[in-house]
């Protein structure tokens, strides 16, 4: 491993040095350690992070967050180099949906548009004809005719959630996110029991058992706002626990409580992809500049034309 130029007492302020020195922006999705999270110039979701880093003048975007939300920033900012703390940090979502295997499933349904959730990979960007957000997809929905043939892929239960509140029957890819899916209704209702004034706020990529009791449902900006904009001084929230630490900083007197996993504990719907980022992973891809996200460059005008497409939808 190559050495710092200069010698830090904190991690902290040589990641600030290199930064300045790279002329680089650090994206953190609300999902990352609380530290980097409160190092980073950009907290958010993935395509306003993408779309941000878009905007600045940096050569280098340093995603911390998941390989497809950095590919997204890579398509959108190709002459940029895109650089992500630890390449292994992948999504149980994205690998839900094999390339090969979706493009055969597709071959199927001939008459249909493929509508994508931006949480997949590259090469099934390529394959779709729009790609939507949690926060955007069902105002897309709507501006197709209701009987408008559609593949939904890769999340079944966003999906589901999708059909349920546009009135819609689009065909769904059986993907799914290991976070979402660890809450236990069971553990849900007990901890509901115990904290009645308290009220739910779930992710929709959360199962049906799970969103039936949520007094709202949205996005991670759109869980953060709420939080915010309501009244309610507790809440219990079903979504990677991560985004807490900003609901706190907004809001430091209300309380919020992780919706729990089958064994009443929180950890488990930590998500062990996020995980992998440290500061010091950080620090040395900023160092070394490595390792990169690398696209073939027709590979990044196939999936960008359903991201364009989906700017102008929305
Ligand atoms: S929380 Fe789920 S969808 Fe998000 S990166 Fe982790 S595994 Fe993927």
């Amino acid at each position: 491993m190559k050495i710092s130029p200069k010698s830090f007492d904190k991690i902290e302020d040589e990641i600030l040095y290199l930064k300045k020195e790279k002329n680089a922006v650090i994206l953190a999705h609300y999902y990352q350690h609380e530290e980097i999270q409160d190092i980073a110039d950009f907290i958010g979701d993935s395509l306003d992070l993408s779309k941000k880093a878009q905007q600045t003048d940096a050569d280098i975007i340093v995603f911390c967050g998941v390989r497809f939300m950095a590919e997204v920033a890579k398509i959108l900012s190709p002459q940029k180099t895109v650089i992500l703390p630890d390449i292994n940090a992948g999504c149980s979502l994205e690998e839900s949906c094999p390339p090969n295997l979706f493009k055969a499933f597709k071959k199927k349904y001939p008459d249909h548009i493929v509508l994508s959730y931006i949480n997949c990979s590259a090469e099934i960007k390529a394959l779709s004809d729009v790609i939507v957000t949690s926060s955007n997809a069902a105002k897309i929905i709507n501006t197709f005719p209701k009987n408008k043939k559609i593949i939904f892929a890769p999340d079944r239960h966003l999906g589901n959630y999708l059909n349920k509140i546009t009135g819609r029957n689009m065909i769904l890819w059986n993907g799914a996110c290991i976070v979402h899916e660890t809450f236990s209704e069971k553990e849900l209702i007990k901890l509901k029991v115990r904290n009645e004034n308290a009220k739910i706020i779930a992710h929709p990529e959360c199962p049906e058992n799970i969103l039936n009791y949520a007094d709202f449902i949205g996005s991670t900006s759109a869980l953060l706002k709420f939080t915010s904009d309501d009244d309610t001084q507790k809440f219990i929230v079903a979504t990677e626990p991560h985004i807490i630490h900003q609901m706190k900083k907004n809001q430091p007197t209300k309380e919020f409580l992780v919706a729990p996993g089958n064994d009443g504990s929180c950890s488990c719907s930590n998500c062990p992809y996020m995980e992998l980022n440290t500061l010091e992973k950080l620090r040395n891809c900023l160092l070394e500049v490595t390792p990169k996200i690398n696209i073939d460059n027709k590979l990044i005008l196939k999936a960008k034309k359903p991201l364009i497409e989906m700017l102008k939808l929305s």
